[in-house]
């Protein structure tokens, strides 16, 4: 059974899962609502215990013919997926404008041609992981990296196109056959990935979709013991859940989670380049894991730091993000909405000083405004906890110690800025406990650099080898340079 198309700004997509290269449909169905008027875009098909354990059998199926093509036998299929992915790049961009409220600009100018480079650029690099050769006194070690199995893909709601191809791309590539599990608050690009994927060839079952919650369809899928690997993104009450799944099968997990990355802005920073950066912070209404949602600015020039950024924020273009000239747009969810109200209204009943924003904003029932939040300590929630939306910090120091004493001071360690004269802001990065750090910049991000945070920020590493690694199982065949003589006391 399947399901007529939604029609999503003039846009047909269907609402179904996409397993074993087919269309199917649900007995049960989840409404989308879009972030920016709460319009109802349609049902889609929610995932049964039936369409996981199909999607699993169907992945497991396709497995040994898409391992033994080999990554230059895969290469044809995954660059005609980049294509096919770029064939509806208009589309992917309205969709996620209308399901995840995500910048049209952005996903046009960003997002969409990022997509595409996940699957070209891992189809690639994976051209360079067959047959290592390590030669050793005694043997020559063909490192081999074989490709694992079926792999679980679950993505949150905030990145679903970026995140899921960022996945896809080095699980396909090396090898493995995939189960994707998109966010159901933002599942429509996903939709458009698998119509992609099938207009580009890729053998029924190599890559298959399958919707719905995350109580019921995720946890379904990654508590199964078929899995050879779980590559998860979201929060961190979930990554602890999917943790334990996956623990009771010891199935290998990677864990990319949320954040409160220091923004520092040392006393010989640029100031105003440290302001237009700062007011960046506030993209995607605040909805990104690796923002810098926690200023830490010293003292001597917090008052004309503070100043610099409201100039920033004040010009802000809030609206529709569909709009080219939008540069905020709404929250995902009312649910989210509501967090973020009460992490704020918490915070203010505790002491803290609105320096700007700190109320809903009145562009739509689901916008915030740019808020920034001072007089705190640094146990209070909202300098510990995440907020997911456009709510930042700021507190000031004295000293460098005091700066990487407070950076390193919750529980997070994704990403971080750090603004100051070049040398000075490497040596103070350099002591902050994070997975990474820019300095003087913020957001530049290449495949072929390690991604993922420490602490409760994650588990693992994504971005070029290591995504390989993750995805792949190393195996050594030792060839001995010696005819072998077999004896009970050789080591
Ligand atoms: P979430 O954890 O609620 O959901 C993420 C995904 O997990 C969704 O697809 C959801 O359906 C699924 N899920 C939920 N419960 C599940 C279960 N028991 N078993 C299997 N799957 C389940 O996160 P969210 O609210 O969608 O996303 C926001 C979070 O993601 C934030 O914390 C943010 O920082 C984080 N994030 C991290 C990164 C990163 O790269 N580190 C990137 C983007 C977002």
């Amino acid at each position: 059974m399947n399901s007529a198309p939604l029609i999503v700004a003039g846009i047909p997509v269907s609402p179904d899962h996409y397993i074993d290269g087919q269309r199917i449909g649900s007995t049960e169905t989840f409404e989308l609502h879009c972030p920016i008027d709460q319009h109802v875009l349609g049902h889609v098909s929610e995932g049964l215990a039936e369409h996981v354990a199909q999607a699993i059998q169907a992945a497991q199926r396709a497995f040994p013919a898409w391992a033994t093509l080999g990554a230059k036998g895969r290469k044809p299929y995954l660059d005609r997926f980049a294509e096919e992915i770029g064939k509806r790049a208009d589309a992917l961009c309205q969709l996620e404008s209308n399901d995840a409220g995500v910048l049209l600009s952005r996903m046009r100018h960003g997002v969409v041609p990022r997509a595409m480079l996940n699957i070209k650029w891992f189809a690639e690099h994976a051209l360079g992981l067959q047959d290592r050769t390590l030669e050793t006194e005694q043997a020559t070690h063909l490192v081999r990296h074989d490709p694992a199995g079926v792999v679980a893909i679950i993505t949150p709601w905030n990145a679903p196109l970026m995140l899921s191809t960022w996945k896809l791309g080095p699980a396909l590539a090396s090898g493995n056959t995939c189960v994707l599990k998109p966010p159901e608050w933002a599942p429509l690009t996903c939709s458009l990935l698998a119509d992609a994927a099938h207009a580009a060839g890729l053998p029924p079952g190599v890559f298959n979709v399958v919707q719905g919650s995350g109580a019921k369809t995720g946890a379904k899928l990654v508590s199964d013991p078929r899995l050879a690997r779980i590559s998860f993104t979201g929060s961190v009450p979930t990554a602890k859940w999917i943790a334990g799944a996956a623990g009771a099968n010891l199935v290998p997990c990677s864990l990319e989670l949320g954040g409160k990355s220091a923004f520092i802005v040392l006393e010989d920073a640029d100031i105003d380049s440290a302001a237009a950066t700062g007011a960046l912070m506030y993209r995607n209404a605040g909805q990104v894991c690796l923002a810098g949602t926690r200023f830490l600015v010293h003292q001597k020039i917090a008052d004309r730091y503070i100043e610099a950024l409201r100039g920033h924020v004040e010009k802000l273009n809030i609206g529709d993000p569909r709009e080219e000239a939008t540069e905020v747009g709404p929250l995902i969810h009312p649910r989210q909405l509501e967090r973020v109200g009460a992490f704020v209204e918490r915070a203010v009943a505790g002491g803290a000083r609105v320096l700007w924003g700190g109320a809903r904003h009145p562009f739509g029932a689901q916008y915030y405004q740019p808020t920034m939040l001072t007089d705190l300590r640094q146990d209070d929630e909202i300098v510990q906890n995440e907020v997911f939306g456009p709510v930042l910090t700021l507190q000031t120091f004295s000293s460098d110690e005091e700066a990487i004493e407070m950076a390193n001071s919750t529980d997070y360690g994704l990403g971080g800025v750090c603004y100051g004269e070049q040398g000075h802001a490497v040596a103070v990065a350099g002591r902050v406990r994070t997975g990474f750090i820019w300095v003087n910049s913020f957001g530049i991000r290449d495949l072929a650099a390690p991604f993922g945070g420490i602490k409760r920020s994650g588990v693992g590493r994504e971005g070029g080898e290591w995504s390989f690694e993750f995805f792949c199982d190393v195996k050594d065949i030792v060839v001995p340079k010696k005819p072998f003589k077999a004896s009970f006391s050789h080591r």
